[in-house]
C-alpha cells in the first residue's frame, strides 16, 4: 500500500526525521487560509497523489501569495495529473499540501530498499538528488552509495557516518545525516515497509538537513499489524477494480487487454497470463480466489472479473492441491447460474478429483468451454475471443 507524500512526512517526522512545516488542504480557500497560518513569506503547494514525477508534471508550484496559491490550488483540484510514473490516465488530484519553501543549498537522493538477493534493507544515495533514481542510474550510476543493513544488529552509526563521507556531507552535517538515516530506517523495519524514499533530501542554506519530499510503501499482508498505517489508505489513489477486490479479500490486479483470469495463487496467475500473450492475447486482469475456493468465493470472483468492461472473455485455471476439482467446478457451476455471464468461459482444472470436477461441469448443461491442458486453455480462451468459432465449440455462456 502507498501512502501520500504528507503522511510520509508524518510518519518520518515521528521517528525523527526533519520535515518542512506544512498543512494539508481540500480546496483552493483551505490551502490559502493555511499558508497564513503557516506565516512566512514563501510556500509550495503540492498535489498529493500516488506517483513521483509530480514537480515536472505541473504538481508542485512555488507561490508567493494568497492570490496565487488560490489561483494554482484552482487548476490543480479536481485534475488528473499525469507523471510518468501514473500512466496515461493520471491520477486524480483532491488534497494539496501547502509547505513552507525551504532554502536549498544542495539536493541529495535517499532510498530504502528491500534487496531480495541479499535478503537485506538495502540503502541506496546520491548526491545527485532531484533526479529519479532510474535517471541517476542510467546517467550517473558513478555516484550511487549503496549499503546494506545487518538485520541483527540494524543501522550502525558508522555506517551512517560512511554514507555522508561518501556523499560530501560537511562533517558539521554529519549527525543530522544519522539522525535522517537511522530515522527512515526504524520506520521501515518497525512498520514494515518495503520502501522509503525521501527525493530530495536536502541541505539548507542555513544548514539544516531536511526530508523536502517523502514516499513510503507498506508490506500489505503486515498491515494488520499497523492498523495507524492501514488507516491511512487514500482509495482514489487505487484501481477502483483493485480497491473493490481488497474489499472483499481477495486479490486483484488490473490489466489493459480483454482476457479475464480466474485463478488460485499468484505463481499459476504469472504463468496462466504468458501463456495467454503466447497464444497472441492480452490479460485484462488477473484475480487469485486464493486456497479455498467456496462456490460464493467464485462468484463474487467472477462478478468481479466481469465488472471490467474490458473483459470479453474468462479463463478460470484452477490447479486444486488443497482444493478439490470437483468444489471448484461446482463453485463455477454455481456462479454461471447466479451471475450473469455473457462472455465465453473457458475452464481448465488439474489435481485432486479431477475427474469428478470436470464430469461435474459436463452435465451442468452449461456452455463452459472445457480444458485439458494450460495451453490448450490459453488458446481457447484466445480463440473465443475473437470469435474463433473453428474450435467447434459454443462461445456464449448465459445463466
Ligand atoms: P516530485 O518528486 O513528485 O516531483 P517533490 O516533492 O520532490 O515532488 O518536488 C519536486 C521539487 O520541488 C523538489 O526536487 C524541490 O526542488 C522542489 N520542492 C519541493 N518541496 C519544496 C519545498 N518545501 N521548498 C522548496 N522546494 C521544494
Ligand atoms: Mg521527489
Amino acid at each position: 500500500m502507498d501512502i501520500h507524500e504528507y503522511q510520509a512526512k508524518e510518519v518520518l517526522a515521528g521517528f525523527g526525521v526533519a520535515v518542512p512545516t506544512g498543512a494539508l488542504a481540500y480546496s483552493p480557500e483551505q490551502a490559502a487560509y493555511r499558508a497564513r497560518e503557516l506565516g512566512g513569506e514563501r510556500w509550495v503547494v503540492k498535489a498529493q497523489v500516488h506517483a513521483g514525477g509530480r514537480g515536472k508534471a505541473g504538481g508542485v508550484k512555488v507561490c508567493t501569495s494568497d492570490s496565487e496559491i488560490n489561483d494554482v490550488c484552482e487548476t490543480m483540484f479536481g485534475m488528473k495529473l499525469v507523471t510518468h510514473q501514473t500512466g496515461p490516465e493520471g491520477k486524480g488530484v483532491y488534497r494539496v499540501y501547502v509547505e513552507a519553501a525551504v532554502p536549498i543549498a544542495r539536493e541529495i537522493y535517499l532510498g530504502f530498499v528491500l534487496d531480495r538477493t541479499t535478503q537485506r534493507v538495502m540503502i541506496v544515495a546520491s548526491a545527485e538528488g532531484g533526479m529519479e533514481i532510474e535517471e541517476i542510474s542510467a546517467e550517473k550510476p558513478e555516484s550511487i552509495v549503496r549499503a546494506e543493513v545487518e538485520p541483527a544488529v540494524g543501522l550502525r552509526e558508522f555506517q551512517c557516518r560512511q554514507i555522508a563521507f561518501k556523499l560530501g556531507i560537511e562533517p558539521g552535517l554529519t549527525q543530522q545525516l544519522v539522525r535522517t538515516l537511522q530515522g527512515a530506517y526504524r520506520a521501515f523495519t518497525e512498520l514494515d515497509a518495503t520502501m522509503v524514499e525521501i527525493n530530495p533530501l536536502v541541505v539548507t542554506d542555513d544548514n539544516r538537513i531536511i526530508a523536502l519530499d517523502a514516499k513510503m510503501t507498506f508490506d500489505d499482508n503486515a498491515l494488520f499489524r499497523h492498523p495507524q498505517i492501514a488507516e491511512l489508505r487514500d482509495k482514489s489513489q487505487e484501481d477502483p477494480r483493485e480497491s473493490r477486490a481488497a474489499d472483499r479479500g481477495l486479490s486483484y490486479v488490473g490489466l489493459d487487454g480483454n482476457i479475464g483470469c480466474i485463478v488460485n495463487g499468484a505463481g499459476l496467475a504469472m504463468a496462466t497470463m504468458d501463456t495467454i500473450k503466447l497464444a497472441g492475447g492480452e490479460p485484462a486482469n488477473f484475480l487469485d480466489i486464493g486456497g479455498g475456493a467456496t462456490p460464493e468465493r467464485v462468484a463474487k470472483a467472477f462478478r468481479l472479473v466481469l465488472s471490467d468492461k474490458n473483459v470479453q472473455a474468462i479463463l478460470v485455471n484452477i490447479f486444486a492441491g488443497i482444493n478439490r476439482c470437483d468444489w471448484v467446478a461446482e463453485g463455477v457451476v454455481q456462479a454461471l447460474k447466479e451471475v450473469e455471464v455473457e462472455v465465453p468461459v473457458i475452464v481448465r482444472l488439474a489435481g485432486t478429483n479431477v475427474e469428478e470436477g470436470q464430469k461435474i461441469l459436463a452435465k451442468s448443461g452449461l456452455p463452459i468451454i472445457r480444458a485439458r491442458t494450460l495451453n490448450e486453455a490459453a488458446e481457447r480462451a484466445v480463440g473465443a475471443w475473437r470469435n474463433d468459432l473453428s474450435q467447434g465449440v459454443t462461445v456464449r455462456a448465459v445463466s
